[in-house]
C-alpha cells in the first residue's frame, strides 16, 4: 500500500496526478478499495474524467483537496442501509467500509462508477441533485447515473444482486 505524500497519515493515494486520495476513516480493506477506485476511474472515458476534474478544481478555487473521498463506517447524516453517498455539489464521496468490503471487486467498481456518474452529471448540470437512500434507487437522478455508468461499460444493476450480501455483512457487525 502506497501512502500518499499528504499531511493526513490515514490517506491512501488513489490517483495522485488527478488529486484523488482516499481518506481512511474506518478499519477494513481500505487499500483494496483505493485500488478498485483507481481501476474504476481509469475505465471512464478521459473526456468525462476531465469534466469531473474541472468541476472539482472550480469548486476548490484552485486549492488542492477536492474531491474528498472517504472510506467510513458511517457519517453524520448517514441513512440506514445507505452504502455510498455523493454530496449535492459532487465534492464529497463517501463509501460505507463494511458494505464495500463485502462486495466482490466488480460490484464495488460498479458502485464507484455510479457515484462518479453523479459527479459527472452534477459537473455538466445534467441532473437533479442525487437522491438519498436505498428506497430511492429508481428516481430520475438514480436512473440517470445508472444509465451513464452503463454507457461507461459498468453494470450498476449488478448492485441489486449484492444487496443481500451487503446487508448480512452489515448486520454481523452490529
Ligand atoms: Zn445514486
Amino acid at each position: 500500500m502506497a501512502l500518499a505524500a499528504h499531511p493526513n497519515a490515514a490517506t491512501i493515494a488513489i490517483e495522485p496526478a488527478a488529486g484523488l486520495y482516499l481518506a481512511v476513516l474506518a478499519q477494513g480493506a481500505a487499500a483494496r478499495f483505493a485500488n478498485l477506485f483507481r481501476q474504476a476511474w481509469r475505465r471512464i472515458p478521459r473526456a468525462d474524467r476531465q469534466a469531473m476534474l474541472r468541476h472539482w478544481r472550480a469548486l476548490s478555487h484552485g486549492v488542492a483537496g477536492l474531491p474528498m473521498i472517504q472510506y467510513a463506517e458511517r457519517w453524520r447524516d448517514h441513512e440506514y442501509g445507505e452504502i455510498a453517498n455523493t454530496s449535492l455539489d459532487g465534492r464529497l464521496l463517501r463509501f460505507k467500509s463494511t458494505a464495500v468490503d463485502a462486495l466482490p471487486d466488480s460490484a464495488a467498481c460498479d458502485l464507484i462508477a455510479h457515484e462518479l456518474a453523479h459527479v459527472f452529471l452534477i459537473a455538466t448540470r445534467n441532473t437533479p441533485p442525487p437522491s438519498r437512500g436505498k428506497q430511492l434507487r429508481h428516481t430520475p437522478a438514480e436512473m440517470r447515473a445508472d444509465g451513464l455508468a452503463r454507457s461507461w461499460g459498468f453494470e450498476p444493476d449488478s448492485l441489486a444482486i449484492w444487496d443481500a450480501v451487503v446487508y448480512s455483512a452489515l448486520h454481523q457487525r452490529s
